[in-house]
C-alpha cells in the first residue's frame, strides 16, 4: 500500500506501527451549520482509504472528533468561536447548535455509505485531557501567559513549520493581519483562551489559568493521542489543515512527548464552486439537502468525488453531478442485472487492476475504471458480478441496490438514517429503540461490519 506523505513531500510505502492495525485521526467537522459537499469531498477520500485498508486485511481503528469549542472564525486567534457565532444567529445556546448540527453530520455521512468511525470523541468531552496537555508544554517551556490566554511559542519547537512546503520556502502562508497583544511571534498560537472579564460565553470551564476555553487545535492532539497513542499511523485533514491546523498539532504533541507524532500525513484537495474552494464564509454552498432537492442520491455525488484523484482538485457543478449521477445508474443497472448470475470466482484480471490503482496512491479513477472494464469485458456473468460485489465493498455506490423495488417511504428512510446515527454516536438505546419502530413497521434492520443493513420482512 503506498501512500502520499505530505510531510515527507513522497509517495511512501505503509509501514503500520504494529501491523495488522492501522490507527487514523481524521479531523471531523466543525458543528456550527451544516457541513457542504466540499468537505464532504474529504470524508468521502478519508472513507475510500478506510475501506481500502480493510481490504488490503489491515485492521482498521478510526478516530474522527467532533470540533464543538474552540475553533474561531480567524485562523489568528481573534474573531469569535464559530459555536457561539451559530448560536447568536438562531438565537440558542452553543450547546443547542452543536447537538443539533452534529446529528445532522451523522444522518449525513450514513446517507453517503461512509463507515461509523470506530471513535467519535467531542472536544467538549474533553477538556480535562486538554488542559492537561497545555500544563505539560507549559512544564516544558512551550507555553506562555498573557492577558488573553496561554499561548504555544513555536520560536523554543526547533522544525516548526516542517509539514508545510510554502512556510518552508520562505512564503509564509496565511498572512496573519491582526494580531493579539502580548503574542511574541505571529505564529503562536492559542493553547487556553481566557473569558475576558465581565464576559460570559456559553461553553467555558476553570483552568489552573482562569475561566475559558480550549484553543481549536489543542482538541486534536489532546484527543489524537488518547485513542491512539503518542505516535500513530495516519492522519488526514483537508490541504487547508496543513499550514496551520496540523503545522499546530504537530508542535504541540511532539514539544510534550518529544516523540514523531504521525508517521503519514494525509490531506484531501478542495471542491472547488466556480473556481474558488467550496466554503461557508464564501458564501455558495451545495449541502446533501440541496443534492437532494435536485433529485440527486448523495451517492451519486459520492461517484463524482472519484472522477479525479484526492490529490488533484474537482470542479463542482449541477452538469458534472448530472453525468455521475448517470453513470453510476449504469454501474449499478450492469450490477442488478448480474444479480442472479452464477456464483464463480471475481474476474482476476479486472481485480488485479482495481486493487492496484487503491494501492498507488488510493486511485479512485483508476480503480473505476477497472470496474468498468470488467463491467465491459466478455468475462462470464458470475466472475463479473463477483468482481463488483469485492469493488462495491470499497466504492459503496449502492451497486447491489435495485432502487425502484428496494425504495421505502421517505419517513421509514428518516428512521433509518436516524438509527444509523445515533449507532456511529454509540447511543445504543435510541439505536435499538429505532430497530423495534423499524421492526413494527416491516423493516428488519441488522448490523454488520460495513454498517447497518435492512430488509423488508
Ligand atoms: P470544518 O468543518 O471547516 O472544520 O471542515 C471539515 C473538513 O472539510 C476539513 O477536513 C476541511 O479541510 C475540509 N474542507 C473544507 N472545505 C473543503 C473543500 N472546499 N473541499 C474539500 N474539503 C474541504
Ligand atoms: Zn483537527
Amino acid at each position: 500500500m503506498r501512500l502520499f506523505n505530505t510531510l515527507s513531500r513522497s509517495v511512501e510505502e505503509l509501514k503500520p506501527l504494529s501491523p495488522p492495525q492501522v490507527g487514523i485521526y481524521t479531523c471531523g467537522p466543525t458543528v456550527y451549520n451544516y457541513q457542504h459537499v466540499g468537505n464532504y469531498r474529504t470524508y468521502v477520500f478519508e472513507d475510500s482509504l478506510v475501506r481500502t485498508l480493510k481490504g488490503a486485511g489491515f485492521q482498521v481503528r478510526r478516530v474522527m472528533n467532533i470540533t464543538d469549542v474552540g475553533h474561531l472564525t480567524s485562523d489568528s486567534d481573534t474573531g469569535d468561536d464559530k459555536l457561539e457565532v451559530g448560536a447568536k444567529r438562531e438565537g440558542k445556546t452553543a450547546w443547542d447548535i452543536a447537538a443539533f448540527y452534529t446529528q445532522a453530520f451523522l444522518r449525513d455521512i450514513a446517507s453517503l455509505d461512509i463507515l461509523p468511525p470506530d471513535v467519535l470523541c467531542k472536544a467538549t468531552d474533553h477538556i480535562p485531557e486538554q488542559i492537561a496537555l497545555v500544563k505539560r508544554l507549559e512544564e516544558k517551556g512551550l507555553a506562555y501567559l498573557i492577558a488573553d490566554g496561554v499561548y504555544f511559542d513555536t520560536a523554543r519547537f526547533p522544525g516548526y513549520g516542517r509539514l508545510d512546503p510554502a512556510r518552508l520556502k520562505g512564503q509564509k502562508a496565511g498572512a496573519r493581519v491582526e494580531l493579539v497583544e502580548g503574542k511574541r511571534a505571529p505564529e503562536d498560537f492559542a493553547l487556553w483562551k481566557l473569558t475576558p472579564a465581565g464576559q460570559k460565553r456559553h461553553m467555558e470551564w476553570d483552568s489552573p489559568w482562569g475561566r475559558g476555553f480550549p484553543g481549536w487545535h489543542i482538541e486534536c492532539s489532546a484527543m489524537a493521542m488518547k485513542y491512539l497513542g503518542e505516535s500513530f499511523d495516519i492522519h488526514c485533514g483537508g490541504v487547508d489543515h496543513v499550514s496551520i491546523h496540523h503545522t499546530n498539532e504537530i508542535a504541540q504533541a511532539e514539544g510534550a512527548t518529544g516523540r514523531p507524532f504521525v508517521r503519514c500525513w494525509m490531506h484531501g484537495e478542495f471542491l472547488l464552486m466556480n473556481s474558488a474552494k467550496m466554503a461557508k464564509s464564501a458564501g455558495g454552498f451545495v449541502t446533501l439537502a440541496d443534492l437532494k432537492d435536485q433529485g440527486c442520491d448523495p451517492l451519486d455525488y459520492r461517484y463524482h468525488c472519484y472522477t479525479a484523484h484526492y490529490r488533484k482538485q474537482l470542479d463542482f457543478t449541477w452538469e458534472l453531478l448530472e453525468s455521475a449521477k448517470t453513470s453510476r445508474r449504469r454501474l449499478r443497472e450492469a450490477a442488478v442485472a448480474l444479480k442472479d448470475a452464477p456464483a464463480a470466482p471475481a474476474c482476476a484480471e479486472h481485480l488485479a487492476a482495481f486493487r492496484a490503482a487503491l494501492e498507488d496512491d488510493l486511485n479512485l479513477p483508476g480503480a473505476l475504471a477497472a470496474a468498468w472494464g470488467c463491467v465491459h469485458s466478455p468475462a462470464p456473468a458470475g466472475a463479473k458480478r463477483a468482481f463488483l460485489e469485492e469493488a462495491e465493498q470499497v466504492l459503496a455506490l449502492g451497486l447491489f441496490k435495485d432502487e425502484a423495488r428496494d425504495a421505502l417511504p421517505p419517513e421509514l428512510q428518516a428512521l433509518l438514517e436516524r438509527r444509523a446515527a445515533a449507532r456511529a454516536a454509540k447511543d445504543f438505546k435510541l439505536s435499538d429503540e429505532l430497530r423495534r419502530e423499524l421492526d413494527s413497521r416491516g423493516v428488519l434492520v441488522e448490523d454488520t461490519k460495513q454498517g447497518q443493513r435492512w430488509r423488508r420482512k
